[in-house]
């Protein structure tokens, strides 16, 4: 399923990423959505069960992992991703730094594009594993074992997963495809290695990025999806901050930070 972009949408885009970097932070009070009920696991893969919930709600999912980064791509399609050129659209961010140790891999990382308009083709240049674009289809990006220079200090252990939103709301749909998407993550990270898998947002590892992925994304799809998986929340790293406590609404008060060792 390959859409036409608008050229419109195109330059606003281009004109939103010159002009990114707040990541302001909304107050939010909604309260968390209701996950969709697991599909049932013992036969099936995490990429299967991902598969059927996707299918149920009726999202597609963009398979991008086996894509060369070193090539351009048309870019009625793929856009003008970085370096202003139209002759390079996959920027050099874009791409894995090699391979992680999968007993290292141990947190899922929310974060927010703070840009508008993100449709899924524009997710292959993107530092991220994984997205739910604007349209709600998920997008796979890189194994979750892959260097990804997405989120500072936890770059080396964190999974990226980008959620199109230049407001801090998402549509019910997207929310319903990041929980889903999480849950997918989740099992996978725990496929390989045996032990806890936490939960954090860029907010946790970078001065900068205050906002990220902010209080209502963090409420709808963070604090379900570590309530239904049992996610406790990880550490404060490099020069990041700790989450307010509104971010961390509706949090089952069994789940406990869990500290740097
Ligand atoms: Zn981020």
């Amino acid at each position: 399923m390959l859409k036409m972009t608008d050229p419109r949408t195109t330059a606003r885009w281009l004109v939103d990423w010159v002009e990114r970097g707040t990541w302001r932070d909304l107050p939010g009070v909604l309260l968390p959505s209701d996950p969709a009920p697991m599909p049932e696991r013992g036969r099936f893969t995490a990429m299967e069960r991902l598969e059927e919930s996707a299918r149920e709600l009726g999202v597609v999912i963009y398979d991008f992992r086996g894509m060369d980064r070193l090539i351009h791509y048309p870019t009625k399609v793929w856009g003008y991703f970085r370096d202003k050129t139209r002759g390079k659209n996959i920027p050099k961010r874009g791409r894995a730094r090699g391979r992680r140790k999968w007993k290292n891999c141990t947190a899922v990382m929310l974060h927010r594009t703070d840009v508008e308009e993100m449709g899924p083709h524009r997710f292959l240049g993107t530092p991220c594993h994984d997205a739910v674009a604007n349209d709600a289809s998920i997008v796979l990006c890189h194994p979750h074992d892959a260097y990804i220079m997405g989120g500072h200090t936890a770059n080396s252990f964190a999974v990226h997963l980008e959620l199109s939103d230049a407001d801090g709301e998402l549509l019910e749909l997207q929310v319903a495809a990041a929980l889903i998407l999480v849950r997918y993550v989740h099992e996978d990270l725990l496929a390989h290695r045996d032990r806890d898998v936490v939960m954090m947002a860029h907010r946790q590892s970078h001065k900068s990025r205050t906002g990220d992925p902010g209080a209502r994304i963090f409420q709808q799809v963070g604090v379900p999806a570590m309530n239904e998986l049992g996610m406790r929340l990880g550490p404060v790293v490099g020069s990041g901050t700790q989450l307010p406590d509104e971010w961390l609404l509706g949090l089952d008060p069994d789940t406990s930070p869990i500290t740097l060792t």
